[in-house]
């Protein structure tokens, strides 16, 4: 009994499963079908021997799973990150001039500290997890 399929990676849609055309061994010469599995969407689509395509359509879904986490958890280090530099810009303009030019100033601080984020350093770090 084969493992039960998972939902189309894109679309969450119950993926349809149908056999090819008849094909033939190239060495042999001996008719074959492949099982193929599709997104009634046509979001993606697969074919190979039933086992082989089962797994492949799987692992897939796995894989894609993972790169979502991996996404969120760059995002959270980002803004994490720019929560920090936002607070460090506050603390260095504090006691800078009047009111108005110290607001003008966290802004731009703030601003500037963001942009120079590294976003590399930090997908490293999510990657080394
Ligand atoms: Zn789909």
């Amino acid at each position: 009994m084969s493992e039960a399929l998972k939902p189309c990676p894109f679309c969450g849609a119950k993926p349809h499963t149908g056999l090819s055309k008849v094909l033939y061994d190239q060495i042999h010469g001996e008719p074959f079908q492949n099982t193929i599995i599709k997104c009634p969407h046509l979001c993606a689509s697969m074919q190979g021997s039933d086992d082989t395509v089962r797994n492949r359509w799987n692992d897939r879904h796995t894989r894609a799973d993972l790169t979502e986490s991996r996404l969120r958890q760059v995002a959270e280090a980002v803004w994490e990150e720019s929560v920090l530099v936002a607070m460090n810009a506050h603390r260095g303009s504090v006691g800078q001039g009047d009111g108005a030019t110290v607001i003008a100033g966290t802004a731009h601080d703030a601003a500037k500290a963001i942009r120079n984020i590294d976003i590399d350093a930090i997908v490293r770090k999510v990657m080394e997890g």
